[in-house]
């Protein structure tokens, strides 16, 4: 009698296994998984009724109506396991979740389970009792593999119809039940004493939840449900600082600039060195809200490589001035030096190749307190791609072996005690990091500790035979201005028609913000000079002023401003005839790369909030006293 048993007791086991698997573990809420559920479950009342019957079979005498009940449950329990699967086969080929919803199961099932139960029960079914086996066959039996053959004819039409929308994985354990119902058919028509049919449903239950139901990748796609949330969390977040940074600049530059404008007041010496260090202060912090500000717009994928031509030797000679004046007190061995062998004309982002190497060479002076620091550029020359080998070394303090890992995280400030006087916020190899690898290079770095360290960054920069003309916005810019410098007297005389209808005594400036507090800072930084300022808070105003009998000499124009942004009202301006007075954006959007982006929109210049004083000086003689 056991020998009969032996499938279905081995199919018990395993389906017991799977059962304990599956729910000890996090499961994804989902119709398919509760479907699953259903089967697995109802897999085991399959091979309960399968061994209840054929028991009832060897012990109960033939004639029992038990018999018949028991045989006629164990093909009905069949039959609903199949309508699951069913179930299952047309949730998983569903467009999408609402029309897996849209699907009526609680009536299918009714509807098509009762009518099946009580034809099973009404349909002669034969016992069949020998020696060592027992089984059962008929009309009943018949029409159990009638019903699953049309079953299968209604899953493979419907997975036909829908593939586009089936994952093929997911048909897998189908079409292994429907060779296994064939197999176990045959099996069952040739020797009716082996019964394999019942364990076919928990071969292939325990087959889905390697296949389809598997609940640790619905825990891995709900994972980067989170993960995708997280992101845009995120970017919220980077936005949020964004606009905080920007919001800070405004009450920033009042500090800044009205602090600057007290210490060269008749103060008191006391007072004086406390308005220094306000000054120090919220440079400190203009530092800060700058790298937040670049850092946020790096994440929120804000800040584009902008390329164009560039002469190498311009950038280099540029980071050396900056450098030695960054050294200030400190004696400090700076060597520099480049390849003779690195083209003169490259092709590249030069704005944040000049930030990112200013930065090493920042910290390096930052982090040694005597010895050296050491600046080289080396190239590799393939084709027309030239590979800048930067390295900046010093003989600073340098990074302990565990640190290094977390020199590139934002906000990581490393050896804290050794550090605290040396003023800093963890943002600038953050940064610098990301915008290396947005121009597709590396950076590296080596360092010992209480030695020194070395930084090398590689970056590939196209080869030019000259700076091209598509720079010519910027360029133009930057030339004239070089023009304007060098034949300074030369301008005065162009001028001359414009000068003319200027008001006769003084140079006379038109500053347009919407923040009276900006206004108020800018004429109070401009007091010293002998020049005539008009303020207005919007570009309506700006372009009203300018269309009437006022004569100005140069207009400082905030960018970000309600209705008429400034760089809207550059375009106005512009249609107006004869419109030729230099516009100066002046603005607290500061990150790096803004400059290039208002030369190109049109304004002559471009100064950042808090204003600083010599920048402020530079444009006012070049712009405002230049007569
Ligand atoms: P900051 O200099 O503003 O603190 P950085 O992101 O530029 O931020 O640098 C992060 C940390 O890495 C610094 O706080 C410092 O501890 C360490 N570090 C950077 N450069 C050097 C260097 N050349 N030598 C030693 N330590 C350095």
């Amino acid at each position: 009698m056991i020998s009969s048993f032996i499938f279905q007791i081995c199919s018990i086991f395993y389906i017991l296994l799977l059962i304990i698997v599956y729910f000890s573990k996090d499961r994804f809420k989902s119709l398919e998984n509760n479907i699953y559920k259903f089967l697995m479950v109802f897999d085991l009342v399959i091979l309960i009724a399968d061994i209840t019957s054929v028991y009832c079979l060897y012990t109960l005498p033939v004639d029992s109506i038990l018999n018949i009940f028991f045989a006629k449950f164990f093909l009905v329990t069949l039959i609903v396991w199949e309508i699951a699967l069913t179930f299952y086969v047309f949730t998983i080929s569903s467009k999408d979740e609402d029309t897996k919803k849209k699907l009526n199961y609680k009536a299918i099932l009714f509807g098509s389970v009762i009518p099946i139960m009580v034809l099973i029960f009404i349909l002669p079914l034969n016992l069949v009792i020998g020696n060592n086996y027992a089984y059962t066959e008929g009309v009943a039996a018949m029409f159990t593999y009638i019903i699953t053959a049309i079953l299968i004819v209604i899953w493979i039409f419907r997975l036909l119809m829908r593939i586009k929308y089936v994952k093929k994985k997911k048909c897998i354990p189908i079409i292994f039940y429907v060779i296994f119902i064939i197999i176990g058919a045959a099996i069952q028509f040739n020797f009716p004493q082996l019964l394999v049919v019942s364990s076919i449903s928990t071969f292939v239950t325990i087959l889905m939840y390697f296949t389809i139901e598997n609940p640790d990748m619905k825990l891995i796609n709900e994972l980067n449900v989170t993960k995708d949330q997280a992101e845009k969390a995120n970017q919220a977040k980077s936005e949020f600082l964004s606009s905080m940074s920007h919001e800070i600049r405004t009450p920033l530059n009042a500090i800044v600039g009205f602090s600057q404008a007290l210490s060269e007041e008749d103060i008191p010496d006391s007072a004086k060195e406390e308005v220094r260090d306000i000054i120090m202060a919220s440079n400190v912090l203009l530092e800060i809200v700058n790298g937040i500000l670049d850092i946020s717009k790096i994440e929120a994928n804000k800040i584009e490589i902008v390329n164009s031509g560039y002469k190498f030797r311009e950038v280099f000679d540029d980071l050396i001035v900056l450098t030695k004046a960054r050294m200030g007190d400190k004696v400090l061995d700076f060597r520099f030096h480049y390849d003779e062998s690195i083209p003169p004309y490259l092709y590249g982002d030069h704005m944040r190749v000049k930030q990112v190497i200013l930065n090493l060479l920042t910290n390096a002076v930052k982090y040694t307190k005597e010895g050296y620091v050491d600046f080289s550029v080396t190239s590799v020359i393939e084709g027309d791609v030239c590979r800048l080998i930067i390295s900046v070394e010093d003989s600073g303090i340098g990074i302990k072996r565990e640190n290094v890992d977390k020199l590139f995280e934002k906000f990581e400030r490393l050896d804290l005690e050794k550090n605290i006087t040396i003023e800093g916020t963890g943002l600038g190899l953050a940064i610098t990091k990301k915008l290396v690898e947005l121009m597709n290079g590396k950076i590296v770095v080596q360092s010992e500790y209480g030695k020194g360290s070395k930084f090398t960054i590689a970056l590939d920069q196209k080869i030019i035979d000259e700076v091209l003309e598509e720079k010519e916005d910027v360029l133009e810019n930057k030339a004239s201005k070089e023009v304007i410098n060098s034949i300074y007297d030369n301008v005065e005389i162009l001028d001359a028609d414009v000068v003319d209808e200027v008001s006769s005594d003084k140079p006379r400036l038109l500053i347009v913000d919407d923040n009276m507090l900006n206004l108020k800072v800018a004429s109070r930084l401009l007091k010293e000079y002998d020049i005539d300022i008009d303020l207005v808070q919007s570009g309506e105003e700006c372009i009203a002023k300018i269309n009437s009998n006022i004569k100005y000499d140069c207009i400082f124009l905030d960018d970000m401003m309600p209705r008429m942004s400034g760089v809207e009202t550059l375009g106005k301006l512009k249609e107006i005839d004869d419109f030729n007075i230099p516009v100066i954006m002046l603005t607290a959007n500061a990150i790096t790369g803004m400059r290039e982006k208002y030369l190109m929109e049109g304004f002559n210049d471009y100064m950042a909030k808090p204003i600083d004083k010599v920048e402020l000086d530079k444009i006012v003689r070049q712009y405002l006293l230049k007569r």
